[in-house]
Formats: C-alpha cells, sequence, structure tokens
C-alpha cells in the first residue's frame, strides 16, 4: 500500500494516545518561528489562510483510511505547520467527524483565536490544544517569534475569549525554556495569567527534540516539577510511550513518512522496526543507510540521535 498525503501515523502521544494525524499545511509554513520548533524553522511565514490542499482530497484520504483497520483513540489535526492557517478547518473538522465517532483533536499555536471566525470554526472540535509559551510581548517575541502582525496583547485576549466560547475540552500547553521562561517569576507571571482563563488542563513541555536553534535547552526537570506544581499541570514525560504505526509497507519509506511529520530518535526508530520483526541485522541496515542520507538531517541532542527529514 502507497503512504498517505495528509495522513500519518497513528503516532503515540501521552496526551492523546494512539493519534492519527492530518496535516492539511504544507511543510513548515506558520506564522510563528518559535525558537523551539521541532520542525526547524520556520519556511513560509504567513498569516494568511488559505485552502492549500483541496478540502476533499483530504476527507478522501481520511475515508481510504477508515477502510482498513488500523485502530486509533483520536484524530489530530496538526501538522508541518499552523493548522489554523486552513481555511477550510471547519469543513475540515466536521467532515472527520461526520466519518467517525473517534474524537477530534486541533493542535494550534492560538495565534489566530483573535479572528472571531477561527473562533467559530474551532467549536466544532473535541479538544482544542493551544500554546502559551509567553506572557509578555518582549518573551513571545523571543520564543515564538510571531510575524510582526500578530501582537501578543491580541493573541492572549483571544485565548481568553475563546476559553469563554468554546464547549470542549480546552488543554493549554506551555513550552517550558531554559533561561527563556521558566525562572520561578516567569512560573508565577504564568499562574496570574491563566486565572484569567477558563481552561480544562495545562500540560508542561519542554523541547525534547533537537530545537530550530542551537540556544535552545531544556528545562531543568525542577523547575518544570515547580511549575507543575504552581500552575496544577500535567507535566509531559520526556520520552514518548508507545509505538509508531505506518501503513507504508516498505521499513525505509515508512520511517520516512512518519519522520517526515514527526522527526524520530535512534530507540524511536528501533522499535518501530522491532515490532515490524525486522531481523537485527536489517535493522542496523536501515539505521545506518538513515545515517547516510542526504535527505535527513541526524541531529544529535541530549546524547540521542534524532532523524529530521528535510
Ligand atoms: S512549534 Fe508550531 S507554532 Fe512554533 S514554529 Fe513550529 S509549527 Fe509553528
Amino acid at each position: 500500500m502507497s503512504g498517505y498525503k495528509y495522513l500519518f501515523g497513528p503516532v503515540p502521544s501521552r496526551r492523546l494516545g494512539a493519534s492519527l494525524g492530518v496535516s492539511p499545511i504544507p511543510e513548515r509554513t506558520c506564522n510563528y518561528s518559535c525558537v523551539y520548533c521541532q520542525l526547524g524553522r520556520t519556511l513560509r511565514m504567513t498569516n494568511t489562510r488559505q485552502e492549500f490542499f483541496p478540502l476533499e482530497e483530504i476527507l478522501a484520504e481520511f475515508r481510504e483510511y477508515l477502510r482498513g483497520s488500523i485502530p486509533f483513540d483520536v484524530v489530530t489535526v496538526v501538522g508541518e505547520g499552523e493548522p489554523t492557517l486552513y481555511s477550510r478547518l471547519g469543513e475540515l473538522i466536521a467532515g472527520l467527524k461526520k466519518e467517525t465517532d473517534k474524537p477530534v483533536a486541533v493542535i494550534t499555536n492560538g495565534a489566530l483565536l483573535y479572528d472571531a471566525e477561527m473562533r467559530r470554526e474551532l467549536m466544532e472540535a473535541d479538544i482544542v490544544l493551544p500554546s502559551l509559551d509567553a506572557v509578555t510581548e518582549e518573551q513571545y517575541r523571543k520564543i515564538d517569534r510571531p510575524m510582526g502582525s500578530i501582537g501578543f496583547a491580541e493573541m492572549a485576549e483571544g485565548l481568553r475569549q475563546f476559553a469563554r466560547e468554546y464547549q470542549g475540552q480546552l488543554w493549554i500547553e506551555i513550552m517550558l525554556v531554559d533561561g527563556m521562561n521558566d525562572s520561578p517569576e516567569d512560573i508565577a507571571a504564568f499562574k496570574e495569567f491563566l486565572g484569567t482563563i477558563d481552561y480544562d488542563r495545562v500540560y508542561l513541555n519542554t523541547p525534547v527534540r533537537p530545537p530550530a536553534e542551537g540556544f535552545v535547552h531544556t528545562s531543568a526537570p525542577e523547575r518544570i516539577d515547580l511549575a507543575a506544581r504552581e500552575l496544577g499541570g500535567i507535566s509531559i514525560d520526556q520520552l514518548t510511550s508507545g509505538s509508531f504505526f505506518s501503513e507504508v509497507e516498505d521499513p525505509y519509506e515508512a520511517i520516512l513518512s512518519i519522520a517526515r511529520r514527526h522527526p524520530m530518535n535512534q530507540f524511536e526508530v528501533e522499535s518501530f522496526l522491532e515490532a515490524r520483526e525486522i531481523p537485527a541485522d536489517q535493522r542496523q541496515a536501515l539505521m545506518e543507510r538513515l545515517g547516510q542520507d542526504p535527505g535527513i538531517t541526524v541531529v544529535p541532542y541530549k546524547g540521542i540521535i534524532t532523524y529530521r527529514v528535510n
């Protein structure tokens, strides 16, 4: 079976379980260029919503997927960039929900929540997971590096407004970056800010995969613990659980199809191949091939090798 163009996974997600990803956005297309982005620096900065790919094509691919029997827990609209830039997102969510009883989640940076139409489109999702990495304009510009026209106050007000209107599950994610937003003062400021928002959960994360910028480092475990305690948040453990899955038969192409959207570390590749019962010598050869593939960037980070498709 050939790979899908818009679907990937299911990939294991600690928050969502087996998450079948739907990506309606061309690679690295975003209105932010976060210093910690695991996809690397944003290639195409835009804040203009577009139908980058035909809605019907994406839904047809989802219907085709459902004809198989690979189970998943949730459909997640995510992507290789910011999914709210997809101009028919509301119709995409509605179309997915029409085809499955599984919850539909949207992972977003939240920048476009100031837009009333955007908020309306998200209403149909079962879970919305917006990011919140900063509580001041300066911090916002340093960490998320939004396009010039987007301001912190506007984004923050959009998030508050969305929280008031939305009936589904609102899970906020804070990416803690060493020295940028994880001091006790920063955490106190997050606490004050979150006090103004009606959310359901807050998750604390830190860049465990190679970030876009070399100066980005993970937050110390005690800082993450402090934030979890102070904010009543849930810390996302540093290692991914569960197994990756790909429909693609050829193991090498299968790894590429996952790593294109979700960079994989050496242990994840290894366990993915083991789950497919690939013999040890062939696993070794495939790992070596990955390491030499000019289409792949091999990123050593925190003593672990990660493979990122260029
Ligand atoms: S982390 Fe998300 S919001 Fe930030 S640049 Fe990457 S894709 Fe965009």
